[in-house]
């Protein structure tokens, strides 16, 4: 991870109010967002200015997050996200391994002379930062930000917006304490969180319990009418249209999770789930088990993430997509029918 040197390097950089940007990924999930803002929240503890930039737009069963209101979306107000990239002493890159999942904005993060710290838990991170705090056996990126702020030996600064914020990303990103990454450290790190304040119970209710009637609605179309099953090779996907999201007025993270449901089909390794948007399909891809849909996306679409939970895309239509990953099956058998 980080040796002894360096952290008290950090800790020497961070000693003095110093202007700070934190970015995250394309269409940031509940860890993106909240890694972004528990640190946020103990950055400006320590009295730094500190501006949070998404590339663009989060689904809004994460507006609730303290903080929220501060972010600044590069996609809907370039210029100031420019101004604070150009004036940071320090950028942290959170919760993403390539420049390539920040788009445009990846350009500015480049161009800029600020020392850059990386914290991230996805395969194979490109080597663009002086400081690199990365675990590919982190369950979260919010576990490292609650490690970087033990490290910093500020525990004790821990409060309830910080802990909502990590609590968040941790709860997200292991699908509720329930895939292969959780570990007996993520439940002593929960356990902390929640003496800090954390509003476990509530978090569960704000981010599970606050769909609209047309996401439901979505969900049951793409269950009952466009989920694929292909029993010998253990393999399930689900595509949708820009028809198909029309027609359920789709808003941003109405899709989320969705490919989780192909997959827990008995028996099913490997999930995926095709999109269409405006120049591109998004492809998500999920797995049980040893087969590796990281390698998987990053050798067909472009793309790349963990073992078990990859995305990517495809500038081919929809329908050549799908018949793309149908004909790539094959190959995979042996992997598929382990
Ligand atoms: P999702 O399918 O939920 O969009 O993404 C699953 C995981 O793969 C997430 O950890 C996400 O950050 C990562 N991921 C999604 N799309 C891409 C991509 O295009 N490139 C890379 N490198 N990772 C991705
Ligand atoms: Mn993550």
């Amino acid at each position: 991870m980080i040796n002894a040197a360096r952290v008290k390097k950090l800790k020497d950089l961070l000693i003095a109010p110093k202007n700070i940007v934190i970015v995250t990924h394309w269409s940031p999930d509940g860890d993106a967002m909240g890694s972004s803002l528990g640190l946020y929240h103990y950055l400006l503890l320590k009295k730094h200015k500190v501006t949070v930039i998404t590339p663009n737009d989060y689904p809004s069963f994460l507006s609730w997050l303290p903080g929220n209101n501060k972010v600044v979306n590069f996609s809907v107000d370039p210029k100031p996200a420019q101004k604070a990239v150009t004036k940071a002493d320090l950028i942290f890159t959170l919760d993403f391994n390539s420049m390539k999942r920040i788009e445009k904005l990846g350009e500015y993060v480049l161009k800029s002379g600020a020392i850059k710290i990386l914290i991230d838990h996805h395969q194979q991170p490109e080597k663009y930062a002086d400081y690199m705090l990365h675990d590919v056996n982190a369950c979260s990126t919010c576990e490292l930000v609650f490690d970087f702020i033990v490290m910093m030996g500020d525990k004790k600064h821990l409060h309830k917006k910080i802990a909502n914020c990590l609590y968040t990303g941790i709860m997200t990103d292991t699908g509720s304490f329930r895939f292969p990454s959780t570990k007996p450290k993520t439940h002593r790190i929960i356990a902390e969180l929640i003496e800090a304040g954390a509003e476990n119970s509530e978090i569960h209710n704000r981010i599970y319990d606050n769909n609209t009637e047309d996401k439901l609605k979505l969900l049951g179309y793409c269950l009952c009418e466009k989920m694929k099953v292909f029993n010998e090779y253990n393999t399930a996907f689900i595509s949708l249209s820009a028809n198909d999201l029309t027609r359920f007025n789709y808003k941003k993270g109405d899709t989320e999770g969705v490919v989780n449901y192909a997959l827990s089909i008995s028996g099913m390794k490997l999930a995926a789930f095709f999109v269409e948007s405006e120049d591109k399909i998004k492809t998500s891809f999920r797995s049980k088990g040893d087969f590796d849909v990281n390698q998987f996306a990053r050798t067909h679409f472009d793309g790349g993430g963990h073992k078990n939970a990859a995305g990517g895309m495809s500038l081919l239509s929809l329908d050549e997509t799908i018949m793309k990953f149908v004909d790539l099956l094959p190959k995979y058998k042996k992997d598929l029918s382990k």
